[in-house]
């Protein structure tokens, strides 16, 4: 319920221009988002963490945003290091205008990235733009191999889809929105990614674990270690400000440990699906109000 209402809430014009407006709301931003990418790479980098950097913003209403969103994207490149990876949402370079532009674009970014050195992932949004999200990838893959895809274990032909997915980079994740039709029991999900996870690292491609999940981050090592893949077979994917404990632990046993970290001023949506992911979150935003 209140999972629901968050979500509902992160797509509300009215509640972003509240929320977003407030200086009360900066300590749990900061949490989450990066305010200056270049120096929170750097940081990272330092302590032995791989990154993929997202520039905020999603579902443009016109081409000179979807343009804006591009240039964004090149101008980010400049300033990350050879093995870095960018996570681009295909809405924010225009998939709900028309899938071409969308193509378009990505592929813009991707020739770019592949100069320095940078890999892209394409991050997978609402219901609605899955299937445009699996034939913009399968387009670009042909030309860029190494374009990675997310999949969502919500969805119930998930499985499947790791499956047509093999030889792909592919990032598993529980999934941050709805859908109709969709798992929705945590144990469900949970079975599901498993599911996935035994696909992925059975299969000839590249798994992106991405998940804080104790339980699932250790099913992930065991069946790795099952199919032989070493620390270079695979890799972990946590988000900016989320267990970074933990991230530090993996590192330091020598996995490949990604942090996934946002930044830009369009933060309101990306903040809601974090605080619905977990209601915990919404009270140190209660406190942090508070205590002002
Ligand atoms: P959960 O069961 O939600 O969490 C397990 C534990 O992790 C919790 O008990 C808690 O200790 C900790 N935790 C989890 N979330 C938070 C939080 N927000 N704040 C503090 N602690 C937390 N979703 C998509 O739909 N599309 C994408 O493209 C996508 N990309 C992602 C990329 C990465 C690298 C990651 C890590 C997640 C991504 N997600 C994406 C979000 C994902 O779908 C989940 O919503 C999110 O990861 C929470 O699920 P979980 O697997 O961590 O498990």
């Amino acid at each position: 319920m209140l999972r629901q209402a968050l979500l509902a809430v992160s797509r509300s014009a009215r509640a972003e221009r509240v929320i977003s407006t407030s200086p009360l709301t900066r300590d749990v931003v900061r949490r989450y988002v990066a305010d200056d990418i270049a120096r929170t790479v750097a940081e990272l980098t330092r302590r032995g963490l791989l990154v993929t950097v997202d520039h905020l913003g999603e579902d443009v209403h016109d081409r000179a945003q979807a343009e804006g969103a591009v240039r964004a994207y090149l101008e980010l490149l400049r300033v990350l290091p050879e093995g870095a990876d960018v996570s681009v949402k295909l809405t924010a370079l225009g998939l709900r205008l028309s899938e071409q532009l969308a193509l378009d674009n990505a592929a813009t970014i991707c020739e770019s990235a592949a100069l320095r050195g940078i890999t892209l992932t394409l991050d997978a949004e609402e219901h609605d733009t899955i299937p445009g999200l699996h034939s913009i990838h399968t387009t670009l893959r042909k030309e860029h191999p190494g374009v990675g895809v997310v999949v969502q274990a919500y969805l119930r032909d998930s499985a499947e889809r790791c499956v047509k997915l093999d030889g792909a980079r592919v990032r598993l994740c529980k999934g941050a929105y709805t859908a109709p039709g969709a798992y929705t029991s945590a144990a469900d999900i949970d079975r599901s990614y498993a599911r996935c996870l035994r696909v992925l690292m059975g299969g000839t491609g590249y798994p992106m674990v991405a998940t804080h999940d104790p339980r699932l981050i250790g099913i992930a090592a065991t069946l790795a270690v099952l199919e032989g893949r070493d620390h270079h077979g695979f890799e972990y994917q946590m988000l900016y400000g989320v267990r970074p404990d933990e991230q530090e632990r993996l590192a330091a046993q020598g996995a490949r440990m990604r942090v996934y970290v946002p930044y830009g001023a369009d933060w309101y949506a990306y903040l809601m699906r974090r605080l619905a992911e977990r209601p915990a979150n919404l009270a140190f935003f209660a406190r942090s109000l508070l205590s002002r």
